[in-house]
Order: C-alpha cells, then structure tokens, then sequence
C-alpha cells in the first residue's frame, strides 16, 4: 500500500491555479496512492472479459491488443447509436463552467482534469475528431486529437476519478450528465481488456460465489445467525432467519458489506430487530446474497448479469415484493435498471407493507422499497414502540448517500427515522450546500475502496469531511449516520483520517437501539456493546458526599 500523506501534508499543496501548460500536452503522472491496480487476468477469465492479460499501470507497455483503437472507435460509435444522452452531451456542453467548481475530485486535488467540463473533454475531443467534421478537417484548432495510448491511459487515470455521483450535473444548465459519461468510457476501457483489480475482483466473486466478498452460503448463513446471537443477548429478542424460504411474503435483499463488516453488520441486526418486531414473513436467499453490483461499475452488461440474481430468486421463492437494506448504488440500480435490464417483474405485486396497508406505488414497476421508505411509513402511522434515550449517548449529522438522494430523491425518510429514533436535539444538518441533492460524495464510490488508491479517496473526500467538521467542532456531531453500504465501508477510513473520532452508523441501527419490545430485557448497552447514557456509570468515591 502507498503511504498516504498526513493531512496537514496535503491541504498546503492543493492549488487551484491553472497549469502551465495546455491540457492536451499534460500527461497524468501515474504516482502510487493515486490510481488503482489493473485486474488480475484470473478474474477477466472468470466472467469471460475479453483481453485477459497480466499488465501494470506504471508499465510504459500496457499490452493492449493490437487492433485497440479500432475496438475503442467502434465501441464508441455503437455506444453514439444507443446512447442518445452520449452525443448530446459532447455534443451541447457550451464551456459555462459552472460545474468546474463542483467536483469533490477537483477540490481535493486541485487538477483541472477533474473538473467535469475537462473530463468530459478528454473523451469529448476524441469523439470530434472521428466523429464530427470540423473535428476531422482542423484537428486541435476544433479541440479534436487522435486517440493514443496516451490518450487511453489519461482516460483511464480521470475515468477513474470519477465516482459517478452525478454531482456536476445538478449544476450545470444542461443537465449534462459527466457520471453517465464515465459509466460508458469504463465499458470502452473495459473492452479492451483495461479494468482495475478492486471492481473485477468483486464482480468475479459475486458472480461465481453470490457476492462481492466472495462468502460462500454457509458463510453468509453462519455471520447472519450470529447476529441472531447477538440481538439475542443485547436484547432478550431471539431474531431468527429463514433461508431461502419458499411462500414467504417478501425476499429481503442486502449488500453484502451488511453482513460482513462493521459498522455494517450493526445495521443488519438492526433490520433483523425490525422484522422480528413487526412478525414480517420475510427471508433471506444465499442465492441472490448481494444487494450491491460492482458489475455497473465496469459495463452496463456485467450490471445487469449480476442484477439479475434478485429478480430471479424473488421469482423461484415466489414472494410477493422484495424490500431492499441501506445501500445505494444497490437502489440506483434497482429503481433505474432492473425493470428494463431484468423485468418486467410482473411475477411481483405492487408492494404493500403488512403492517400499515400502505400501498408503494412508487414501487409499482420494479416492486421494490427501500427499507428507510419501509421504517418511515412505519413511524408515520405509529407502529413502533420507541425509547429514543438509548441513542442518547449519539448526536448525528446525516450523509446522504449520492444514489438514494441525488440519484433517487430518499432525502426525507431517513430524516425522519433518525428524528424518531434519537432524543430531541440529537440531530444536526451539514452545511445545506453539502447535503440533499447537493450532497458531497464519500469520494470512494464506484468501486474505490482500494487500500491502493487512499491518497485520491481522502482527497476527494475532504469536502464531505469538511462538512462533518464543523458540525463536530460548532455542535459536538459524534456519528455520521448513512445509508449506504460503500459508505459505511469507507467512511470510517475517511473520517479517521480527517475528523478522527467520528463514528459511522447506519440508520436501522438506531432504529434497532430505539425499539422496545414487550419481552425483552433490560437493555445495558446498544447494539454495539457500548453502555447506555446513565448505565455503568459508577459513582466515584467522595461524590456521594458532595
Ligand atoms: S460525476 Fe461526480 S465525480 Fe464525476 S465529474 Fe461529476 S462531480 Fe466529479
Ligand atoms: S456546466 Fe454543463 S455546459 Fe457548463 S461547462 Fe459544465 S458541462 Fe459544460
């Protein structure tokens, strides 16, 4: 792993200013802590990716296959033909700037190829000089240059700083869309056999073994039923899981990061409180055992092959409808792609919670909620028996993931859950141009979790950092709550690194801690073993006498 600067070593460093130089005469410096490791050729061969080969991006070779540029060029006029969005946005960018600013790659690095409006012209100028015929007779004077391995290696350095969040294209007056931009050059990078270790590495476990992680069904069985365990002796409540059960009401869904690391695996006993709480004739497949799909990282083609595992279990087990854990790329995918990459999913019912009666005809086409849309219309009609002085020992500001806000619009629910679920004053709002639809993103999104790459993911992570400090420092923030499985994997690392001594939280945790059930014991601790405000606070001698 590079070694990573200490943050006083990068804040100094980051300049804004232009370069010296033209854009088109800058190479990307491939220095370690700033890029990913290219795939190992056993997982391309795996999933039957082309161009399987053992290649370094520090190599001045890469090894590409002899016809590359043809496969790019041919790639990218068959992407020009299905994807209408692609030609226009090369096409309608006016060079306004207004998203130059707007990127947390750009602030945290200071590179002007991480403004959105240059990225996109690292393909945009391609694209013009193949494609259009200004481009084709003036060559730079139109802003067009040949595609080289040059240029494949800058798109493969900025393409990977991207993390698709789609913050750039809230501002721009276009609406022009750099995430989707990115999505499309990964798959024409992806073609010709470049792709980075971390993406592939999970997609080939998921689609040999069920998830990212790899977990055999045993393994993902086996950390489940200790949660039960677990539930059972913080609380009293024995929360037990059916496994792929036939006839149950509703196949639930989960990133695998739930069930696998903390501070995620406190979420899942969190969801298995709810459920058990409510009686909810639920279970879990070992089979569709991933809710997250790092597939949509890499093309659309893997996103959908991996997607397909849900739609294909909700059908075998014959559920009704399919609710689905905090994650958030998982719920892009499933309220945006599945229907049309999977479906129609008309095997499903429109789903409607058991409890409320609530009918979600927002899921009325993909037949899937959200488990904050779940718990928040729980809450709305009274159904949970709270005591939010659990919590109280928590005072939280909340991320909102870029998928489920930006991409998805779940601003409020989780809002109102963590309202519900804390004492009153507990929660605290970021800065408002860092949160809801202007939210910062993790800087790790999209598949970057990679030890490797730290030195970009805490760069572009410092201005969501940056918003946790100061409601740490004005209000005494101590969690940051989510709902997002990449973000409580990365997270951690991040605020360690910028605000340390911040925790990370999911939000049915809470819920978990805050909910009283008629049977269950006296509660010392919350869920993750530490005591409850007012319990285990011994008195200190002479104290009584004061
Ligand atoms: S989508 Fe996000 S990461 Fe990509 S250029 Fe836009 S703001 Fe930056
Ligand atoms: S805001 Fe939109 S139109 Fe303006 S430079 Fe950026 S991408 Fe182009």
């Amino acid at each position: 792993m590079a070694k990573v600067p200490k943050p006083a070593e990068i804040l100094p460093g980051i300049s804004y200013q232009p370069p010296a130089k033209g854009w088109m005469e800058t190479k990307p410096e491939f220095k370690p802590g700033t890029y990913c490791n290219a795939a190992s050729p056993k997982w391309l061969e795996s999933i039957g990716y082309p161009y399987s080969r053992a290649w370094s991006v520090t190599d001045e070779d890469w090894k590409l296959p002899e016809n590359w540029k043809e496969i790019i060029l041919q790639g990218l006029q068959d992407r020009l033909d299905r994807f209408r969005t692609l030609k226009l946005f090369f096409d309608i960018c006016v060079r306004c700037g207004a998203c130059a600013d707007k990127c947390h790659f750009f602030l945290g690095t200071g590179d002007p190829k991480n403004m959105p409006v240059l990225r996109a012209e690292l393909m945009r100028s391609v694209y013009k000089k193949y494609f259009k015929r200004a481009g084709m007779m003036l060559g730079e004077l139109a802003g067009a240059r040949n595609l080289t391995e040059d240029v494949l290696k800058e798109w493969f350095y900025y393409l990977y700083q991207c993390t698709e969040c789609r913050r750039c294209s809230l501002f721009c007056p276009y609406g022009i869309d750099m995430a989707e931009m990115t999505i499309l050059g990964r798959e024409l990078l992806s073609s010709v056999g470049v792709n980075i270790e971390w993406t592939m590495a999970s997609v080939a476990s998921c689609y040999e073994r069920g998830s990212h992680i790899g977990a055999t069904p045993q393994a993902m069985k086996d950390m489940i039923d200790f949660f039960a365990e677990e539930n059972e002796r913080v609380t009293g409540i024995a929360t037990p899981v059916t496994y792929n059960r036939k006839g149950a009401e509703i196949l639930f869904v989960a990133p695998s990061g739930d069930y696998f690391a903390d501070p995620g695996t406190y979420t899942f006993m969190g969801y298995m409180l709810l459920f058990n709480y409510l009686d909810l004739d639920y279970t879990i497949s070992t089979y569709a055992a991933e809710g997250g799909n790092f597939g949509f990282f890499m093309s659309h083609e893997m996103g959908k092959r991996l997607n397909a595992k849900i739609y294909e279990e909700a059908k075998r087990l014959k559920v009704k409808w399919i609710i689905g854990g905090e994650c958030g790329h998982m719920w892009r995918i499933c309220n945006q792609y599945m229907d049309t990459w999977n479906g129609p999913a008309d095997f499903l019912e429109v789903p409607v919670s058991p409890i409320t009666g609530t009918k979600f005809e927002n899921a009325a086409s993909h037949k899937m909620v959200h488990i904050s849309e779940f718990t928040a219309d729980l809450l709305y009609h009274g159904k949970l028996k709270l005591d939010p002085s659990r919590n109280a020992h928590i005072k939280m500001t909340f991320h909102d993931s870029c998928n489920t806000s930006r991409g998805m619009g779940i601003f409020e629910e989780p809002r109102y859950i963590i309202q519900n679920v804390l004492p009153p004053g507990h929660f605290v709002e970021m800065p408002p141009n860092t949160i809801r639809e202007k939210t910062f993103c993790c800087g790790s999104g999209s598949g970057f979790n990679a030890d490797e790459y730290l030195e970009t993911r805490m760069r572009g992570g410092l201005p969501r950092a940056n918003a946790v400090r100061y409601v740490a420092d004005k209000y005494g923030v101590n969690h940051l709550g989510c709902i997002c499985a990449i973000d409580r994997a990365v997270l951690p690392t991040l605020v360690n690194y910028w605000v340390p001594g911040m925790e990370v939280t999911g939000i049915s945790e809470m819920v978990g801690n805050a909910l009283v059930f008629p049977d269950e014991i006296e509660r010392t601790t919350d869920l993750r073993d530490r005591d409850l405000e007012g319990v285990g606070e011994t008195v200190e001698e002479g104290e009584e006498d004061e």
